[in-house]
């Protein structure tokens, strides 16, 4: 197994990334802030897994998720990165966003080119929607981290 300990509950700031972001590709992730990827097992594999997500205290949706090493930090530390299988209104920079980490996809890979790049995460998201509607999966969904109220949440 890619993370050892499956479901991960994680929940963290949204924070700017390193503005290379997929936005232009219509698949925005949404970046923990380093304390947030610093609290994950340091031998989690990179790649994309799949789970679901909610942003402040909202609706809980799809998502993949994607692990990598970060250039930022001369790919010695990690991202986490989560596109939301939802369209927003707004950007959410800032707000706390609540993850659960079910299964992981495929390992990282480099693209030669954006259209290899786009096809791939579009592939993604079809795997991760196929496994999410499986019941076992669907009833994490309902799973009370994502629906205590503030003051009772624990911090993960
Ligand atoms: P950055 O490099 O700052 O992470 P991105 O291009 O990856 O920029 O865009 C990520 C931002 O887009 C998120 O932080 C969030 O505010 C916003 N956003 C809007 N819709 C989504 C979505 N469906 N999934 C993830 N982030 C989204
Ligand atoms: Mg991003």
């Amino acid at each position: 197994a890619a993370m050892r300990h499956l479901p991960y509950f994680c929940r963290g700031e949204v924070v700017k990334g390193f503005g290379k972001g997929c936005k232009e590709l219509g698949i925005p992730t949404a970046n923990f802030s380093k304390q947030v990827v610093e609290s994950f097992p340091s031998n989690t594999s990179t790649g994309i897994y799949y789970g679901w997500a909610c942003v402040r205290n909202g609706d809980v949706h799809k998502m993949v998720l994607s692990i990598k090493w970060n250039p930022v930090y001369k790919n010695i530390k990690k991202s986490v990165e989560t596109h939301i299988i939802h369209t927003f209104k707004a950007d959410f920079y800032g707000e706390i966003l609540s993850i659960v980490i079910l299964g992981y996809i495929r390992s990282e890979k480099n693209f030669s080119s954006l259209e290899a790049l786009f096809s791939a995460v579009q592939e993604d998201i079809e795997e991760a929607k196929r496994h999410l509607d499986l019941p076992e999966h669907l009833k994490l969904k309902e799973d009370n981290f994502f629906h205590l109220p503030e003051s009772k949440r624990a911090n993960h």
